[in-house]
């Protein structure tokens, strides 16, 4: 019988899923079906980062390598973290991780011990609450409102710190929400941490799909001492596969993290690690991939403009767009169900993401602009039929 520990990462029943597995269950038995449902890239990694690792295997690096990340790999992770937290950063404040999944439960695992107490702000990325369970943390969830662009409010994440509260955890730009958070609500969360003396869990791995400069609330003041930033190469770089991110952090943290590598990860394959230095050194990919999601974003939204009963909230950022359809039907999941038999198209309904998304779906922008466009014209078609 599996430990109780890990059985109880993540419960059995409901997941919210559902529908996405209904869609790929049809899908492969055949039908056409239009997945906005996941958020994976649709296009491949640049060329240049898959020939760097290329050059790299047929170099020899096949070898085992430093546990928190080989020096050219954290020096060019701390470059980024520079530019995207504006708060300059060495080497020595970086955990290579494979990917910011692990980033994040080297973050909690940081901070969080049996019996601590952590705030999730929602709607949330699905695997926060049993990231916070697999370290044996107890957490709750404040609820950003649709109201307010899904925009989080220092008072209600106030009323949630209890005595033994140690950490918040937020994501901007937001999944599934697409909201990036503006400074005002990044103050009044640094408020907070500073005055309950809370470290702040920052994921930040849409930085570079913000729309505009990337605010960090590392920035803020009295903050770089107490924030842990969870950054990622799987959306920035097209890099999802590949198994790579990092956190950023103050040093002494990040040294004692050393003996979490040494018992999960052991360290990061050689030639994915000089891979992604070069790319990070060259940037490659980053700029193409933002432009394709501002585009898409922007034609989607503007394709779906003024559709009745339909109101866009937060999707400023990110890979993601979120509607309100509470208007048309307020079971978002009997709508998703709805669209995909009628038109072919999964969502993902906003309620799996948290209390306040329901009555919203949630729609990937991780399809070529033509079958978005598609998407979006069965949308207004759906929209129109519902009774
Ligand atoms: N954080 C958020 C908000 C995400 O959406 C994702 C992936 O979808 C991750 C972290 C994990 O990313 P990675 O592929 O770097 O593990």
């Amino acid at each position: 019988k599996p430990s109780a520990r890990v059985s109880g990462i993540t419960p059995s029943g409901k997941d919210g899923w559902e529908v996405h597995v209904e869609a790929v269950t049809r899908k492969e038995a055949g039908e056409d079906i239009i997945m906005l449902s996941v958020g994976d890239h649709d296009f491949d990694t640049p060329t240049e980062t898959i020939e760097a690792c290329v050059t790299a295997v047929r170099g020899g690096y096949h070898h085992y390598t430093q546990l928190p990340g080989i020096p050219r790999l954290r020096e060019a992770m701390a470059r980024i973290s520079t530019q995207s937290t504006g708060v300059p950063t060495t080497a020595d404040e970086i955990l290579a991780a494979p990917g910011g999944q692990l980033a994040l439960y080297a973050a909690a695992q940081a901070v969080l011990d049996p019996g601590d107490h952590a705030i999730v702000v929602a709607p949330y990325y699905a695997t926060y609450p049993p990231t916070f369970r697999a370290v044996g943390a107890d957490f709750t969830v404040v609820e950003a409102r649709s109201e307010d662009g899904f925009q989080p409010r220092a008072e209600d994440i106030e009323k949630a710190v209890r005595p033994n509260t140690r950490a918040i955890l937020i994501n901007t730009p937001n999944n599934p929400t697409g909201a990036v958070y503006t400074r005002k609500s990044l103050e009044g969360l640094a408020e907070v941490c500073r005055k309950h003396d809370l470290w702040l869990l920052s994921d930040e791995v849409y930085w570079t799909l913000g729309g505009g400069e990337h605010l960090s609330p590392r920035a803020l003041p009295g903050m770089a001492e107490r924030t842990l930033v969870i950054n990622s190469m799987s959306k920035s770089h097209g890099m999802t596969g590949w198994r790579i991110g990092w956190l950023t952090g103050p040093e002494e943290l990040i040294a004692v993290l050393a003996s979490l590598s040494l018992v999960t990860t052991y360290g990061l394959p050689d030639f994915v690690s000089r891979a992604a230095a070069e790319a990070l050194e060259n940037g490659y990919g980053v700029r193409e991939i933002a432009e394709r999601y501002a585009a898409r974003r922007t034609m989607f939204l503007d394709a779906v403009h003024g559709l009745n009963n339909v109101t866009v909230r937060g999707s400023e950022g990110g890979m993601y767009v979120m509607l309100d359809i509470s208007g048309i039907e307020p079971d978002c999941e009997k709508f998703a169900f709805g669209f995909l038999d009628a038109e072919n198209v999964a969502v993902m309904p906003g309620l799996s993401f948290g209390e306040s998304a329901a009555g919203h779906i949630r729609i990937s922008l991780c399809q070529p602009e033509e079958t978005l466009k598609e998407a979006a014209q069965r949308l207004r078609r759906f929209v129109a039929s519902y009774s």
